[in-house]
C-alpha cells in the first residue's frame, strides 16, 4: 500500500511557542527563519517510520525562499532522520486568487496516483481549506502544540493502524 503524507509546517511542525522565533542553533537557516519545533518533528519521524508514508510538502515553505530542500534541511536540523520528502504540491490559482489547498492536493493526486495502484493519504495541517479531502485531514492546533502524539495517532488511525 503506497501512503502519502501531505504536510503543512507552520502550526504543524511548529507552534506558537516556537513559531516567528530565530533559534540559535538555525539561524543561519536565513532571514525570516519561523523555526520547527524539535518534539514536533520527532512525531512525524514516529510516524514515517510507523506509516511507511512518503511525504509531500503542501506548506507555503515549498515556495520561495524556502522550497524542498530547504524545509527539508531545517527538519533535519531539528532532528528529521528521512526518508528524503519527494514533492511539493503544485500552486493553484483561480484569477489572482490561490486555490484551497485541497484542490491543490487533488491536483497533485491525479498527477502522481496510478489509478490501478492502492494507495491512501492523510493531509496533516492547521488549515482546514481542503473543500472534498477534508475527511482525510488531520487538523493541528498551533495553540495546542502542533503535531501531538495524539495527533501521530489519529493520523495512524486514517492509515487503519492501531496504536
Ligand atoms: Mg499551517
Amino acid at each position: 500500500m503506497k501512503r502519502i503524507i501531505f504536510l503543512d509546517v507552520d502550526g504543524v511542525l511548529n507552534h506558537h511557542k516556537t513559531a516567528h522565533r530565530v533559534d540559535p542553533e538555525t539561524a543561519d537557516d536565513g532571514p525570516g527563519f519561523r523555526g520547527m519545533s524539535p518534539e514536533c518533528v520527532k512525531n512525524l519521524q514516529t510516524l514515517i517510520e510507523k506509516s511507511g508514508a512518503q511525504v509531500v510538502l503542501s506548506s507555503t515553505w515549498r515556495k520561495e525562499p524556502y522550497g524542498l530542500d530547504n524545509t527539508e534541511r531545517v527538519a533535519r536540523r531539528q532532528g528529521f532522520k528521512g526518508p528524503r520528502w519527494i514533492d511539493i504540491t503544485p500552486t493553484l490559482y483561480q484569477g489572482f486568487r490561490e486555490l484551497e489547498r485541497g484542490h491543490e492536493i487533488q491536483a497533485w493526486l491525479d498527477e502522481h496516483l496510478k489509478k490501478d495502484e492502492p494507495s491512501e493519504f492523510s493531509i496533516i495541517d492547521d488549515d482546514s481549506d481542503m473543500v472534498h479531502l477534508l475527511p482525510r485531514l488531520v487538523q493541528t492546533d498551533p495553540y495546542n502544540g502542533g503535531l501531538t502524539e495524539a495527533k501521530v495517532a489519529e493520523a495512524l488511525k486514517l492509515f487503519g493502524i492501531e496504536t
